[in-house]
């Protein structure tokens, strides 16, 4: 038996025979062609440059159709890619000047790019890569007359194993036959992790080099709550997830029947549960879910495969079709939260940065380019004429950052009413705390706002200086870490003592143990995927306010993380034994 670790891209867990997609799918095996017949290579080429865009505009219907338009329009971008003239000019001259194969012609130009790409040793560009491999794959097929068909002849259920999986091969994965899959690169932010998150396939990324250690037919273990995969199971690991898996089946009739049951404690707390969302058609799984409404809506997904920037009809749109969806509850609008591992398409290409994660990311990029933000302020506001809409700032590292995009709020506000447009004049608006200093400064903060949004996801690698998408510091990254709870505590008491609320929106509200020791340091709001929803709020109907307060006072003793681990995961096994992801 072998155990991989990797990123938790989609939960559940798949047992069954490995398939391994072949990394090279298309043999290139002719090279050259004979002097003189470069033309007609080149034709070959136009036509399955013809073809291939084709075929990617039609996976944008068939997958925009199934998914959404945002989906769609990954491969929207894909065909625009294929088309693009640049591509086609610098295959043409390795044709021309160097008698190559449309295909090694095709490929030498490829692999050019990647190099480059890799270079730049970006996170978020290698998310790029998937895509350029997806498009080379399309273009191959299309010049080998030969449809790559693998992956749909299937018929039996499988583990789908693979070094990458492009965003289109994830979209068309049959969820009859594929009951996981695993890669061995690719990150918590690839367009491949957030499709296989719509189709609820459960999936586990970035696990390293492992193909060489696993064959056709071995038997494997995706566990896409705490991504994991094990090789070989022995008997009694198999069993262990077996029964996992069984529980899951009526675990989840039995977190159906809490949708209308309200969050509140055995002591007769309510404890207001919210959804974390990236598209407008996710807020349907808000209300099947029973969440009290959208705790952060990341916006900056509208970006999503594309290369012009969203227009503020655009903007608008998605946010009054989140509203018409959720009638009546609040939804909290995080303005644009990108750079570092998320869509730097957007960012400026002039900025060249060492180290993104402490660069011009989020808050600090929209206040560099204040047209793109005033587009999406006046989008915000529009849609708060129709609903609770309230709107959040991300990556806040210190007041005057806050009071600058207030201000440039403010400004927006006039020019809207200067035109008649409604707007709800008192929206909230909060700001996230994920920056150390905005935890240490919560006190003056919290006289600047709303309300408070603590994001754990950054908070944790910003405290620990452990980078959240590096699997070799993924040892320190911990919400159990005594530094990271200390600063949660002083956060909430800043917010108690301001008297304006303060919600949890980080991955650690969506883990039982984390979300009872959060509601002990006082936390009443606590915001996670959808998928979560359920789990946290059986946790929530389980427990009284008592005893989650004394075991945040007990941890908040505590020196280490592994000792605040173990005493939570005792806790939470006395408390909901029948738990999963624990
Ligand atoms: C966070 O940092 O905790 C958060 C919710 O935001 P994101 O994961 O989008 O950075
Ligand atoms: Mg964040």
């Amino acid at each position: 038996m072998e155990i991989k670790r990797g990123v938790a891209v989609s939960p559940g867990v798949a047992i069954g025979p490995a398939w391994i997609l072949d990394r090279e799918e298309v043999n290139v095996r002719q090279r050259f062609i004979a002097t003189g017949t470069y033309p007609q290579e080149i034709e070959r080429l136009d036509r399955a440059i013809e073809a291939a865009a084709r075929e990617a505009r039609e996976v944008q219907r068939v997958v925009a159709d199934r998914l959404g338009e945002q989906y769609g329009a990954i491969f929207g971008a894909h065909a625009a890619l294929i088309e693009d003239p640049r591509l086609r000019q610098e295959i043409a001259s390795e044709i021309r000047y160097h008698s190559y194969t449309a295909e090694q012609a095709l490929d030498r130009v490829i692999r050019r790019r990647l190099r480059a790409l890799a270079s730049l040793n970006d996170r978020i560009i290698a998310d790029r890569q998937s895509d350029l491999r997806d498009i080379e794959k399309r273009l191959l097929r299309q010049l080998a007359g030969q449809r790559h068909e693998q992956l749909q002849k299937l018929t039996e259920p499988v583990v789908l194993l693979a070094h990458d999986l492009t965003p289109s091969e994830t979209a068309q994965l049959d969820r009859q036959h594929i009951l996981g899959f695993a890669t061995e690169v690719g990150g918590r932010t690839s367009h491949t992790a957030i499709v296989a998150n719509a189709l609820g396939i459960p999936a586990v990324v970035g696990l390293g080099m492992f193909l060489t250690d696993v064959s056709g037919g071995d038997l494997v273990i995706v566990d896409g709550n705490r991504g994991v995969v094990i090789l070989d199971p022995d008997e009694e690991t198999l069993q262990h997830y077996r029964r996992i898996q069984q529980a899951q089946v009526g675990h989840e009739r039995e977190l159906d029947e809490l949708r209308n049951l309200p969050a509140v404690t055995r002591d007769g707390v309510r404890i207001y549960l919210l959804g974390n969302i990236e598209f407008p058609e996710e807020a349907a799984q808000i209300l099947e879910r029973g969440a009290d409404g959208v705790g952060l809506y990341r916006t900056e997904f509208l970006y999503l495969g594309r290369k012009e920037d969203p227009t503020e009809q655009e903007h608008f749109e998605a946010y009054l079709k989140v509203l018409r969806q959720l009638p009546g509850k609040p939804i909290v609008i995080r303005t644009l939260d990108v750079g570092a591992d998320k869509f730097s398409s957007v960012t400026d290409p002039e900025i060249q940065e060492r180290n993104p994660f402490l660069g011009v990311r989020s808050l600090r990029l929209c206040l560099r380019n204040k047209n793109l933000f005033r587009v999406q302020l006046r989008a915000i506001l529009r849609a708060s004429a129709y609903g609770d809409i309230r709107i959040m700032f991300p990556m806040v590292s210190t007041i005057s950052e806050l009071r600058e995009a207030k201000l440039l709020l403010y400004d927006v506000m006039e020019e809207l009413s200067e035109e008649k447009v409604p707007f709800n004049h008192r929206i909230p608006v909060g700001t996230m705390i994920e920056v150390p200093s905005a935890a240490l400064m919560a006190e003056g903060l919290a006289k600047e706002v709303d309300f408070f949004s603590i994001g754990t996801n950054d908070l944790i690698q910003y405290v620990l200086a452990a980078d959240r998408t590096n699997e070799n510091v993924a040892y320190l990254y911990s919400a159990s870490d005594p530094a990271v709870l200390r600063l949660i505590d002083h956060v909430v008491r800043a917010a108690e003592r301001a008297g304006i609320s303060v919600n949890v929106c980080g991955e650690m509200s969506a883990e039982p143990m984390y979300a009872f020791v959060l509601i002990g340091l006082g936390l009443r709001q606590l915001s996670a995927a959808p998928h979560a929803i359920p789990e946290v709020k059986r946790l929530v109907r389980s427990i009284t306010i008592e005893e989650a307060r004394r075991a945040a006072e007990t941890v908040l003793q505590m020196e280490t993380a592994q000792d605040i681990t173990t005493y939570l995961r005792d806790q939470i096994r006395r408390i909901l034994p029948e738990a999963l992801a624990i």
